[in-house]
């Protein structure tokens, strides 16, 4: 017998669908938790330092580094932080 809430494995592309469904439009109205205090908040009311090589969004409680984005050539790195949990709604 089966049990009703058994789990499958497969491939990372399962998450295409998933994640799409976080990261499609604006991101700036995605919630972000801080792992060092656990203030959320959408990602537009963080402190962002910018310059000529990217930002660094800062928990706007905290001041702990949520995520830094590069500008590398012609691509974008993003370091993820501090940041724990990135949400929609
Ligand atoms: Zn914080």
């Amino acid at each position: 017998m089966r049990a009703e809430n058994a789990t499958s494995t497969v491939d990372g592309n399962v998450l295409a669908g998933l994640l799409a469904g976080v990261l499609d439009g604006d991101v700036t109205t995605l919630v972000g938790v801080c792992a060092g205090c656990g203030a959320a908040a959408a990602l537009a009311e963080t402190v962002v330092e910018i310059d000529e090589a990217g930002a660094i969004a800062r928990c706007r409680s905290c001041t702990h580094t949520l995520l830094t984005v590069l500008q590398e050539g012609d691509g974008v790195r993003v370091v993820l932080g501090m940041l724990r949990e990135l949400r929609r709604g």
